[in-house]
């Protein structure tokens, strides 16, 4: 668990409405599309430029925060394990990443993994 006193006053999140990072998307009655997923994906904009992003990621591995953005990765509520899956495989890049707008990149890859293995799933 990390200590958040150490890092939470150097988040570039600090002082913003909480409201900005909810996640409203629900993965398991909605399969998400490129544009729910674009809208996703603008919510963590500020994390790119975070200077504890990696921090926040580790943070979020342990607490397991639902329904915000965290380390740059929006997690969602009731997703699928597909999905889950994924959230935690780019938490865990995030939590040691020099490069933060290179993750999201790769977690934009996982995230269609995971849609593409909901849709077959459903479609079986
Ligand atoms: S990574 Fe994003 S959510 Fe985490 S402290 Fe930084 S700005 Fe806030």
């Amino acid at each position: 668990m990390t200590d958040r006193t150490r890092w939470l006053p150097r988040a570039a999140c600090l002082g913003s409405d909480p409201g900005d990072f909810d996640i409203i998307t629900n993965v398991t009655a909605t399969v998400p599309t490129p544009t729910r997923m674009d809208r996703m994906w603008d919510q963590g904009t500020i994390c790119e430029s975070c200077p504890v992003v990696r921090e926040c990621a580790a943070d979020a591995l342990d607490q397991r925060d639902i329904g915000i953005v965290r380390g740059g990765v929006p997690v969602v509520a009731n997703g699928s394990m597909a999905w889950r899956q994924m959230e935690r495989a780019a938490l865990t890049a995030m939590s040691v990443t020099d490069s933060p707008a290179e993750t999201r990149r790769v977690w934009r890859a996982a995230a269609q993994r995971a849609a593409a293995k909901i849709r077959a799933e459903r479609a079986a």
